[in-house]
């Protein structure tokens, strides 16, 4: 019962607690917490232990110990070699002297008189003992003298409402409202995975006696956060592959023999075992969707056309998207080559097209006349009207969005390959990319040259460049990166001295390599202007390339084995694996110079890794660790919220048993339609609402 006799739940509006009126509530909904089930999940942001106060008299040294007394004295000593500020406590029992070194600020603050509460080491000096830099508390003359001015949570507070207040209104209400926390799971579930209940796991979120208990609150509290977003994610896939049925596509060992001699090389054993996985997909009539990790070069495309020509010998229509139409017309090439006098029907559509030639691709499409379309999304966006649209098999590059895959799901369910290549740490796709099935692949194909990475210190410039100009001469060509576009155009960059392509491409071309042609390539020019300068650049008209990332996507010269790339440190590891993905494409050796002035260490770390490791998935995985996973994905980005407590890398085993347990529940209830799943089912739909396919019935 709340002050005025209210029944208390979970929806109940904060106000209506103890010692809640109309201004704190106000206070409590700006920082988000609107009832009491918000204020049970408003988890402090820390907490400490500090133990209960002794007296004077039987401080000891050595320990952490907390002491209250009155301030009987104070002194600053401006005058010594390291100044400092000096309070005289005492309490019944005796005297003890406090200093804190430079703490001038303290002189308004300690007046003789006020009741301070201070916690620190105590150690003899002049065999007198004394706290040195203690922390301290000023308690009002009506405050109980315990810890509790210390200890306990801290809450994330705001100006109206410091965390104290916030710890005193749960305190007062904890008792009454956590066993309103409806428990989840059946007691043998709790102890198998050695859980301790719900209701006491908000309890001791907010109020652990000990570390032992924040332990157990926090790992069940994990636990729950994890599981629910796995749950949710085992429940979108479970709908994607259930609401519509997708053409089973069959593949046999004609088809099989038919495809690879397509293919002027052997398969790796990798790319065998990605179209295994995905064979195995395709032969459902439950709809593929499948993720294909690899670095740039490691055979991808190769795989998804062969998924394509599976479908195209199952008489179905194969949609190829690339996320630019610059990517688009490279797979189209790409597929020409391999598919060169075969009668497999294939059109690319993109902006610009005569409006004649549009309407007879799009007629074409629409009456099964055309096999395979390559395009940018546009291809869904426009609504192009497919016969018997069996796959379709999205490029995402490094830019990898879920809102593509969405949109290509309405009326029909085709069949679903995406393409990456970004290495997705392990961690991510269990979370972000969770409703996907993964295959990777590892390693590329043999042949290709080695690629030596060094950290490259303002100093050593001239001498890369020296290094550069015997590559060219030796018949190399080379890329030049860099941040930004020009120096002027773009906004204030705070540590100033970042190069700026078009400067650098003046000194580069002008002062440093005179004697090559040098050509600049950014974002800003037009599709035709880039085409004339990549055609360039791969005739070997041109030496080297002075570009912004622009590179990054889809420029394939195995003879460019220099790239310098300049402010290293302000890229992604991500991206300049990608970038670095851009040499050593041939049998030439390459090299990677990452130009950087940086000395923050962080900074240091990452480039390290980079001349340390080849392998795209190690390096994603380590700038995870450095970086956090916000700067790389947003846990948000499968639409399930961002974590609150729980955090992908450090709580990865827990990730892995709640994933394991989450998606085996929807395996066993696929509509967690069970009794005993009734309150995890109104839990999601309280979270998700109904986006996850779950029928409200309560
Ligand atoms: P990705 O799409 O992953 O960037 P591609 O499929 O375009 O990689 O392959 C990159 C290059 O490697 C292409 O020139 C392709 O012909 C070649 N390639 C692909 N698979 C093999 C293989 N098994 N053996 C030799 N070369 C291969
Ligand atoms: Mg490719």
């Amino acid at each position: 019962m709340t002050q005025t006799g209210q029944n208390i739940d979970l929806a109940t509006p904060v106000q209506y607690l103890k010692g809640v009126g109309p201004g704190r509530a106000a206070a409590f909904n700006d920082l988000g917490v609107q009832t009491v089930a918000d204020l049970l999940g408003y988890f402090p942001r820390d907490w400490s232990f500090v133990p209960e106060p002794v007296l004077i008299g039987d401080l000891k040294p050595g320990k952490l110990i907390c002491a209250v007394g009155m301030v009987e004295q104070t002194d600053w000593q401006p005058y010594r070699r390291k100044p400092f500020f000096e309070a005289i406590l005492a309490d019944k029992t005796g005297l003890c002297r406090i200093i804190w070194f430079n703490g001038k600020y303290l002189i308004n603050q300690l007046e003789p008189g006020k009741i301070l509460l201070v916690y620190g080491k105590v150690d003899f000096y002049r065999r007198q003992l004394q706290f040195s830099n203690p922390k301290f508390h000023i308690l009002h003359p009506d405050q109980p003298r315990d810890s509790d001015a210390f200890s306990g949570p801290i809450y994330p507070a705001s100006a109206n409402l410091p965390s104290w207040q916030i710890k005193r209104v749960v305190k007062a209400n904890l008792d009454s409202i956590s066993p309103l926390m409806p428990e989840l799971f059946k007691k043998a579930f709790l102890k198998k995975n050695d859980l301790i209940s719900r209701p006491k796991a908000y309890e001791w979120i907010h109020n652990p006696a000990d570390e032992k208990q924040l332990a157990k609150a926090k790992r069940r509290l994990k636990y729950d956060e994890l599981f629910l977003m796995q749950l949710g994610l085992a429940l979108k896939r479970h709908h994607l592959r259930h609401t519509a049925p997708s053409t089973p596509l069959a593949c046999n060992e004609n088809i099989d023999h038919r495809i690879r001699r397509r293919f002027p090389f052997l398969l790796t054993a990798d790319q065998d075992k990605a179209i295994e996985e995905i064979v195995a997909d395709l032969n459902k009539s439950v709809p593929m969707n499948r993720l294909l990790q690899g670095d740039v070069g490691s055979g991808k495309t190769v795989v998804a056309l062969y998924a394509a020509l599976v479908a195209i010998a199952n008489k179905q229509q194969v949609a190829i998207m690339a996320p630019t139409e610059i990517l688009a017309r490279q797979h189209f090439l790409s597929i020409e080559k391999y598919l060169k006098n075969s009668n497999v029907r294939r059109g690319l559509l993109i902006g610009g097209m005569p409006a004649v030639k549009r309407g007879a691709l799009l007629h074409q499409i629409a009456s099964g006349d055309m096999d395979i379309i390559v395009g940018t999304v546009a291809l869904v966006q426009q609504d192009v009207d497919f016969d018997n649209l069996g796959l379709v098999i999205i490029d995402e590059q490094h830019k990898f969005g879920v809102h593509q895959r969405a949109m290509l799901r309405k009326g029909k369910s085709p069949h679903c390959l995406v393409m990456t290549a970004t290495p997705i740490p392990r961690t991510l796709t269990m979370t972000a990319f969770g409703d996907l099935d993964v295959s990777i692949i590892e390693h590329c194909p043999p042949g290709r040259g080695e690629v030596i990475t060094r950290h490259v210190h303002p100093k050593d410039r001239m001498a890369a460049f020296e290094f550069i100009r015997k590559q060219i001469r030796a018949g190399r060509q080379a890329y030049f990166v860099y941040p930004r576009i020009d120096s002027e155009t773009t906004v204030e960059i705070p540590n100033g001295d970042i190069k700026a392509a078009v400067d650098e491409h003046r000194f580069l071309s002008q002062k440093v390599f005179p004697e090559y042609h040098i050509a600049l390539l950014h974002g800003q020019m037009t599709t035709e202007q880039k085409k004339q300068i990549m055609g360039d650049f791969r005739s070997g008209k041109i030496q080297a390339l002075v570009s912004t990332v622009v590179i990054e996507v889809g420029v394939d010269v195995p003879n460019a084995t220099i790239m310098a790339i300049e402010n290293a440190e302000r890229f992604g590891l991500a991206q300049l694996h990608q970038l670095r993905g851009r040499i050593g494409r041939g049998c030439n050796r390459s090299y990677c110079f990452l130009f950087s002035q940086s000395d923050d260490p962080i900074a240091q770390d990452r480039l390290a890794i980079m001349t340390r490791s080849h392998d795209g998935f190690e390096i994603a995985e380590q700038d995870l660790r450095l970086r956090g996973p916000g700067e790389l994905f947003s846990t948000r980005q499968h639409g399930l919220g961002d974590l609150k407590i729980a955090n992908i890398v450090d709580d990865f085993d827990l990730l892995n048993l709640a994933r394991r347990d989450a998606f085996e529940m929807i395996g066993s209830d696929p509509n967690l339609n069970r009794p005993e799943n009734a309150e995890l089912r109104k839990t999601l739909i309280e979270k998700f609402g109904t986006s996850l396919g779950l029928v409200d019935v309560g």
